[in-house]
């Protein structure tokens, strides 16, 4: 359950919680048109409470609406100002944040070109993403029976909500069959993604992960974690991955602004490396919360301070 915080950020007005309601004629809600992001909010060890790459998130959500037609009202300032009120007016030093552009009610059916297009912000606390121990001990994961889908399907630049029926199929499958997470393969057998996250693997010192050229959301911790491994002096590979390399790979992990830096311990039974976090992993970890939340200001251009 997610615990109520006092306001959220509907059509440029901060409303109750419990007031912030929408119609059951909502298209979105029908037909799954629409876009939205996930973002967190750190209290940095200066005690200051900062958005992480907040610019970079609604650029990809209007990036995402320009793909799927629902352009919002508000200017992509507006929205990022609204970000910041939402966490601050709830009294949050951290937060997890919600933008949601959606159709609204009006005309009904698949073509509704003149419904309105509505924005809402949500923040929420919202601890580790893939459970308490994930983190330090890594996770169990399993190969979908689902794919992600084919470049003719879907738009992998969007994260549009749609989509995501496909990420929860394979998540509700991953763990009806007791493992933590699924990963994702195209059509043609290259791994792509979890169900939310990115994913690395290591294999003699060298990073791998897959292109951008393949069904995969560009993901923003995907982005930060490469330029924090090449800082590092890790070699970097964005390359396509086959199962057997997976299964073969020193170390394994998944990138996402949920799920942090989670070390992938297991793939279909089979254990990464030691089975457990190893040191690249580690490293890349350590690294990631220090810019988070850490006293790593070496990249300003990623926090957005509250004032
Ligand atoms: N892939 C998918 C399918 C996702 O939903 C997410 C979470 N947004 C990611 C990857 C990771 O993206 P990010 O690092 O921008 O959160």
């Amino acid at each position: 359950m997610v615990d109520k915080v006092k306001k959220i950020w509907l059509e440029g007005e901060l409303v109750d919680w419990d007031e912030a309601r929408v119609h059951v004629l909502t298209h979105s809600l029908h037909y799954g048109l629409g876009a939205f992001e996930g973002i967190r909010a750190y209290r940095r060890s200066d005690g200051r409470t900062a958005i992480f790459r907040l610019r970079e998130h609604i650029d990809r959500l209007l990036d995402t609406c320009k793909l799927v037609f629902t352009m919002p009202r508000f200017t992509r300032a507006q929205i990022m100002d609204a970000c910041s009120l939402v966490v601050r007016e709830n009294g949050m030093d951290e937060a997890y944040l919600r933008p949601l552009v959606y159709v609204g009610d009006g005309a009904m059916g698949v073509y509704a070109p003149d419904n309105p297009i509505r924005t809402m912000i949500v923040a929420w606390r919202w601890g580790t993403y893939l459970g308490k121990d994930a983190l330090e001990q890594g996770i169990r994961t399993k190969i979908s029976s689902w794919s992600r889908h084919h470049l003719h399907v879907g738009l992998p630049r969007a994260k549009m909500m749609g989509q995501y029926t496909n990420s929860t199929l394979a998540k509700r499958e991953a763990r009806m069959a007791g493992y933590d997470e699924a990963i994702l393969l195209d059509t043609s057998g290259q791994v792509c993604e979890g169900s939310g996250e990115n994913i690395f693997i290591v294999k003699n010192g060298r990073l791998y992960t897959p292109p951008l050229s393949l069904s995969i959301l560009a993901g923003v911790t995907r982005d930060t974690i490469i330029t924090l491994a090449r800082e590092e002096g890790i070699p970097v590979s964005e390359e396509s991955i086959i199962r057997d390399q997976l299964y073969l790979a020193d170390e394994a992990f998944f990138t996402g602004t949920a799920a942090e830096v989670t070390p992938i311990r297991e793939v279909d039974n089979r254990a990464i490396g030691e089975g457990k976090i190893g040191p690249i992993t580690k490293r890349l970890q350590q690294r990631y919360f220090d810019a988070v939340k850490g006293s790593d200001d070496a990249h300003p251009e990623w926090l957005t301070f509250l004032r």
